[in-house]
């Protein structure tokens, strides 16, 4: 499973350097989440640091 960024997204990059699998880059239009590298940071955090650090609640299961 993975994470995914909804379209919420303020692009204010927060998230991308918390990522430890590096699944995070700006897209197009809003930053997005690589689900082939996305654990949903199982085994590395507590809960998916995305999330943690986003202002606005995007980073969504
Ligand atoms: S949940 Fe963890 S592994 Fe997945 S994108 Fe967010 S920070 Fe990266
Ligand atoms: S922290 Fe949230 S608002 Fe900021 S770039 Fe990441 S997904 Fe977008």
């Amino acid at each position: 499973m993975a994470l995914k960024i909804t379209e919420e997204c303020i692009n204010c990059g927060a998230c991308e350097p918390e990522c430890p699998n590096q699944a995070i880059s700006q897209g197009d239009d809003i930053y997005v989440i690589d689900a082939g590298k996305c654990t949903e940071c199982k085994g590395q955090h507590d809960s998916p640091a995305c999330a943690g650090v986003c202002p606005v609640d995007c980073c969504v299961a």
